[in-house]
């Protein structure tokens, strides 16, 4: 296989675990980040099987289990009862059937995690302070170009720039993001702030009229996470550092189940940020002869089936695989993208489903959908059964 010199944009959760899966296959990578400091903010990140296969391969699996917590169970809750409508195994029926587990972690962990693995392949992979303003492309390779006036060149590019991508700009063009109309609250709450046995260790949807809550545990059950989607005509920026008031957020979610109360009650007041979610629809090509995507730059999607940063590290490990069978890179880069276009549109469409499904308007109508349909079931068939490292490219 021959060996590459890649450049990656972006030191996010996906171009980190794309640097790792090249420079295991022997490619010499550098990553450009724009921010001063390698760190992520944000709260909590879900990482199913089909992620998880890959990250074994880095040899990731203990250090991640260790930061995490392994949820026994997804469960759909109604808002304000907080009666359970729908329930689906995760622990061991997860691993049982996909032969990896489902894990809940800090994304500071997780970046931080996937971070020095690839400084263990190499310590000056990341290359801080630089933002990436647009590439040029020849018939035998790339250069890319920064604000600071600098340049550097390789054999082919990865745009892992996230959702304002100026990589994806390049070469799709500009795509209209609109605003689904919902807002994400974002705090965690430190489990001594919280009554004991607060709420079973389970991923928890409450879902209401015009809004649904997210609650699992982080850091081995030390921090509980929580996610409050509410629909908002207010349209902020799409960012986890956008902060808005705690009275807002309280009156967001009033009326809604007692467990919610407790842990609006339990927050920091000046830690509650806002995160206006805007859709983007699929996108059928993301490359050229010598750049291609991945992660958000590639297929942003909405959050509702947590899948967002698993495509990303799915991606990751497929596009390592495409680039060690063809040795020509527009055609690795062809393949790459043919084996993920249909599962990434797939994973969008049906996230943005979940948005119907979690804001339904009515008890009667929540009871009659989920009568007529079985989560778990259908996940574990489609979405979690998906195995980057052995599925057949073609
Ligand atoms: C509320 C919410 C909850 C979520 N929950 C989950 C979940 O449970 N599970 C899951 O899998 N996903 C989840 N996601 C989605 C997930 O966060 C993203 O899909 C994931 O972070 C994408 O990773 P990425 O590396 O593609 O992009 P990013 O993480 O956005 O990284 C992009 C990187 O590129 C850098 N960059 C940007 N522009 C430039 C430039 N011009 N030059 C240089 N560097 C640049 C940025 O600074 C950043 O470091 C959630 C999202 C939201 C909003």
């Amino acid at each position: 296989m021959a060996r590459r010199k890649i450049l990656i944009a972006g030191a996010g959760l996906g171009g980190l675990a794309a640097a790792s899966f090249l420079m295991k296959e022997g490619h010499e990578v550098e990553v450009y980040e724009q921010a001063p400091q390698l760190e992520e903010v944000g709260a909590g990140i879900q990482i199913s099987a089909n992620a998880m296969h890959a990250l074994r391969t880095l040899g990731l699996e203990g250090a991640i289990t260790k930061a995490g917590v392994r949820p026994g169970a997804y469960v759909f809750r109604l808002h304000d009862t907080g009666e359970v409508i729908q329930r689906f195994s995760l622990s061991e029926e997860h691993e049982r059937l996909h032969g990896a587990p489902y894990t809940q972690l800090h994304r500071a962990d997780f970046h931080e995690i996937l971070a020095a693995r690839a400084r263990a392949f190499r310590p000056d992979v990341v290359r801080l302070n630089k933002r990436v303003t647009d590439f040029t492309q020849t018939a035998d390779g790339v250069t890319l170009n920064f604000a600071d006036g600098s340049s550097a060149q390789g054999d082919l590019l990865i745009g892992a720039d996230g959702l304002k991508s100026v990589v994806r700009k390049q070469i799709v063009g500009e795509t209209p993001a609109t605003y689904t109309g919902d807002a994400a609250w974002r705090i965690t709450v430190p489990i001594e702030r919280l009554p004991k046995n607060f709420l079973e260790p389970v991923m928890s949807v409450f879902m209401g009229p015009g809004g649904h809550v997210v609650m699992y545990y982080l850091r081995a059950g030390a921090m509980l996470n929580f996610v409050g989607i509410i629909e908002t005509d207010d349209v902020r920026d799409e960012s986890w550092t956008v902060k808005m008031p705690w009275e807002r957020l309280k009156a967001d979610f009033a009326g809604w189940h007692e467990a919610i109360q407790t842990v609006i009650d339990a927050a920091d007041k000046d830690k509650c940020y806002r995160w206006s979610l805007h859709n983007r629809p699929p996108i059928r090509n993301w490359s050229t002869a010598r750049a291609t995507l991945l992660g958000d730059a590639a297929h942003p999607t909405l959050p509702y089936l947590a899948q967002g940063a698993v495509m990303a590290i799915e991606d990751g490990a497929v596009l390592a695989r495409a680039l060690a069978m063809e040795s020509d890179i527009p055609a690795a880069l062809q393949l790459y993208q043919r084996n993920r276009i249909d599962r990434t549109a797939r994973i969008v469409l049906q996230s943005t489903d979940n948005r119907r499904l979690f804001h339904l308007r009515s008890e009667a109508e929540i009871r009659a959908e989920f009568a007529r349909r079985d989560e778990g079931k259908d996940r574990n068939k489609w979405l979690y059964s998906y195995n980057p490292i052995t599925v057949e490219l073609r």
